[in-house]
C-alpha cells in the first residue's frame, strides 16, 4: 500500500530539521552501527488522525559542490519528483528572502499542492510577522514554532487535507519487489534481463504517476510489480547521484514491496551503503533475497563463490534467513529463477502456521533443550500463537518476558525454521507475560 509522501522545502536554518523530528513518530534504528543514518535523517514516517505518510526533509539531501541557490533548488525539484504535498518552510523571524521567492517560483510550476509553514513564530506577538509571506502566493501561511511545538496541529490537518484521494488503494494480487543496491551494482541491467524473459502487463490505467514508475509482469501465471522502476532506470538528474537521496529512494522502495531483491556486484564486494539499506529492509520486516550479481566477470570456482557467500553472511549476519543467488544480467545465468524464488519468499513471508502445530514444535524443542533459568527462576513458556504475517510475528505466552534470553529467542526461531518453511523473511519472536 502506497503511503502518500510530504517533503519539507526551504533555505537552510529555517527549522526544517526540527519540524521534521516532531512530526516524525518512530525512529527506525539501523541495526549496523551506522553513523549518520539516525544522526541526519532524511527519510521517516509519520502519522495524523488516522493517515499515515512518508516525510522527507529535502534539505538533509546535499548536492555537493553547488552553489547555495543550485542547491535549494534543486531540493525543491526533489520535493516536487517526490511528493504528494509540500510543506514549503520560511523563516518568521528572518522575514521574505530572495531564495524564499527563488522555491516559490520552483513550486508555481508544478502540479503539487503546497502548504506555507511560517517558523519561528514563537509568541502570539510575532504573529502578524506572517502577513508578508501572503505574497508568496500559497494562501494562507500557518505560523507554528518548531522549538516550541506551537501550530503543528494545524499544520498537519492542512496536510492530510491535500492528499490525494486515494493514494493509499493500490492493492491487487500481485508480488510486489523492490531491486536495491548501490549505482552500478547491475540494478537496471538486471530489470531488463527479467522483463526481457518475462510477458510484461501494460496497464490500462493511463497518466498516473503510480503507473508510471512500477513495472508490471506476468511468470507462470503470477502477477508482479516491481516497485520504482523508473528510479532504477535511472533518470540522469543531478541530484539522483548524491547517496542520501539513492539511500532515501531505497528506503522508500522497500516501505512499497513485500520482497526487496539486495543487489551486490561479485566485482566489488560488499560496502557500507549496502549494510545500510540492508538494515533498513530487515528492519521493516520485509522478505529479503542477497542477489549477487556480475557473477559472470569474476574468475569462477567452487571456491570463490563459497568464500564469497561467507563473507556475505558474516556481514549480515541479521540476514542469515536470506537466500544468496547468483547471477548474471548479463549472460543471463540464474535470472529466470528470480521470479520463483520472489514467489517462495513472499509466500514464506505470509505463512501462518495453525496454533496446534506451532505449539507442538515449540513443546518439542523445550523437550530437546530446556527453557533457560535465571536467579533460580524457569522461563515458562505456556502457549504460543502467531499473530501476524507479513513478517510472521509469534507471541510467546510465558511467565516472565525477561528469562527469555536472546540465545534462546535464536533457538526457538531456529526450530521453528526446521519445521516450516520461512526462508526469506525475517521472524518476529514477541514475549508476553501470561496474565
Ligand atoms: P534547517 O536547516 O531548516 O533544518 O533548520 P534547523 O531545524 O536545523 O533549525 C535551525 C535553527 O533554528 C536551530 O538552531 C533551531 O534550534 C532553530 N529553530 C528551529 N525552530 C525554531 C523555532 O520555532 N523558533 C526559534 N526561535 N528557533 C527555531
Ligand atoms: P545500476 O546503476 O545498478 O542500475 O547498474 P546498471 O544496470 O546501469 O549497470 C552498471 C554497469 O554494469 C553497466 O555497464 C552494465 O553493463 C554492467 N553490468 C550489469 N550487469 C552486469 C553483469 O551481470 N555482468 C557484467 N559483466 N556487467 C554487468
Amino acid at each position: 500500500m502506497a503511503r502518500p509522501t510530504v517533503a519539507i522545502v526551504g533555505q537552510p536554518n529555517v527549522g526544517k530539521s526540527t519540524i521534521f523530528n516532531r512530526i516524525a513518530g518512530e525512529r527506525i534504528s539501523i541495526v549496523e552501527d551506522t553513523p549518520g543514518v539516525t544522526r541526519d535523517r532524511i527519510y521517516a514516517h509519520g502519522s495524523w488522525l488516522g493517515h499515515n505518510f512518508n516525510l522527507i526533509d529535502t534539505g538533509g539531501i546535499e548536492v555537493s559542490d553547488e552553489p547555495f541557490i543550485k542547491q535549494i533548488t534543486d531540493q525543491a525539484e526533489i520535493a516536487i519528483d517526490e511528493a504528494d504535498v509540500i510543506v514549503f518552510m520560511v523563516n518568521g523571524k528572518q522575514g521574505m528572502t530572495d531564495a524564499d521567492e527563488r522555491v516559490a517560483q520552483l513550486l508555481y510550476r508544478a502540479n503539487t499542492p503546497v502548504v506555507l509553514a511560517v517558523n519561528k513564530i514563537d509568541n502570539p506577538e510575532s504573529r502578524a510577522d506572517i502577513y508578508d509571506f501572503y505574497a508568496l502566493g500559497f494562501g494562507d501561511p500557518y505560523p507554528i514554532s518548531g522549538s516550541h511545538g506551537l501550530g503543528i496541529g494545524d499544520l498537519l490537518d492542512a496536510i492530510i487535507k491535500n492528499f490525494p484521494e486515494n493514494a493509499e488503494n493500490t492493492d491487487d494480487d500481485s508480488i510486489k519487489f523492490s531491486v536495491i543496491g548501490r549505482p552500478n551494482v547491475g540494478k537496471s541491467s538486471l530489470v531488463n534481463a527479467i522483463l526481457g524473459e518475462n510477458r510484461v502487463i501494460v496497464s490500462d490505467v493511463a497518466g498516473t504517476t503510480r503507473d508510471a514508475i512500477d513495472t508490471k509482469f506476468e511468470n507462470d501465471g503470477q502477477e508482479y510489480t516491481i516497485v520504482d522502476t523508473a528510479g532504477i532506470r535511472k533518470r540522469g538528474k543531478v541530484y539522483e547521484k548524491t547517496e542520501k537521496y539513492s539511500v532515501m529512494r531505497a528506503m522508500r522502495a522497500i516501505d512499497e514491496s513485500d520482497v526487496t531483491l539486495m543487489v551486490l556486484n561479485a566485482e566489488e564486494g560488499i560496502r557500507e551503503q549496502d549494510k545500510r539499506v540492508a538494515g533498513y529492509a530487515h528492519e521493516a520486516g520485509k522478505g529479503v533475497i542477497i542477489v549477487v550479481n556480475k557473477w559472470d566477470a569474476l574468475k569462477k570456482n567452487n571456491h570463490s563463490q563459497q568464500e564469497f557467500e561467507a563473507d556475505i553472511r558474516e556481514q549480515f549476519q541479521y540476514l542469515a534467513y536470506a537466500p544468496i543467488i547468483f547471477v548474471s544480467a548479463t549472460t543471463k545465468q540464474h535470472v529466470s529463477q528470480l521470479p520463483s524464488l520472489i514467489k517462495r519468499v513472499n509466500e514464506n513471508h505470509q505463512r501462518r502456521i495453525q496454533s496446534s502445530t506451532l505449539n507442538d514444535v515449540i513443546m518439542d524443542a523445550i523437550a530437546i533443550t530446556p527453557t533457560p533459568t535465571r536467579n533460580g527462576k524457569r522461563l515458562r513458556i505456556y502457549y504460543v500463537t502467531q499473530v501476524a504475517v507479513g513478517p510472521p510475528t509469534i507471541v510467546l505466552f510465558v511467565n516472565d518476558p525477561e528469562l527469555l534470553h536472546f540465545s534462546y529467542k535464536r533457538y526457538l526461531e531456529n526450530q521453528i525454521r526446521k519445521n516450516f518453511d520461512f526462508v526469506g523473511t525475517p521472524i518476529h519472536l514477541i514475549a508476553r507475560r501470561r496474565k
